[in-house]
């Protein structure tokens, strides 16, 4: 098995699929690869591909804001990747053939950082993580398995903005469940 630095630099100079070529920077995570809990998110937008950080725009404050305020982590708390790596133009979802070319990133970095829970942010994260077609209002209020890792998933949190609060308080109790396999 590889290491995540390793990794980190075959990710940074890949040209496996056309995103490579309308990409600033290539967004592999952010966070504590020792940590016990992930998160998983779709594709860098605009924000991150100049960052080179996933979840640095408003979506990510919202994140913050509720890791902090549900679970009392930050950043340090928690690691962070997106299953593609790079940013579809105009923030359209992956193409199939995108996800076929990184998934082997986002499935090393799940086996090197061996959480003890995954929160699959959003129908795409969801959807690929549990090989399922269902959406994640009817996935999320359960947990999964990824490989043996469990994994609750959530709304994304682009989508919790624009949804308000109702769909905010779901994702405030979908941590606190996640919370639970923590301990
Ligand atoms: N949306 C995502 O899914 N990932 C990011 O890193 C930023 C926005």
């Amino acid at each position: 098995m590889t290491t995540l630095a390793d990794l980190e630099a075959l990710a940074l100079s890949c040209v496996a699929c056309p995103l490579a070529s309308s990409r600033t920077k290539v967004v592999f995570s952010a966070g504590n690869p020792a940590a016990d809990l992930m998160l998983v998110g779709e594709a860098p937008g605009r924000d991150e591909d100049l960052a080179g950080e996933p979840f640095v725009g408003r979506s990510g404050q919202l994140l913050d804001k509720l890791l902090a305020e549900e679970l009392g982590i930050d950043r340090s708390g928690c690691y962070i990747a997106n299953v593609v790596k790079c940013r579809p133009p105009g923030n359209r979802d992956p193409l199939p053939l995108e996800v076929a070319a990184c998934r082997h990133f986002l499935e090393s970095q799940i086996e090197l950082v061996a959480p003890k829970v995954i929160v699959s942010l959003g129908n795409f994260a969801s959807r690929t993580l549990l090989d399922v077609t269902e959406g994640v209002t009817s996935l999320r209020g359960r947990s999964y398995s990824y490989r043996g890792t469990v994994v609750v998933p959530t709304f994304h949190p682009a989508y919790a903005l624009r949804a308000g609060p109702v769909v905010i308080a779901e994702m405030r109790a979908d941590l606190v469940r996640a919370k639970k396999y923590l301990v």
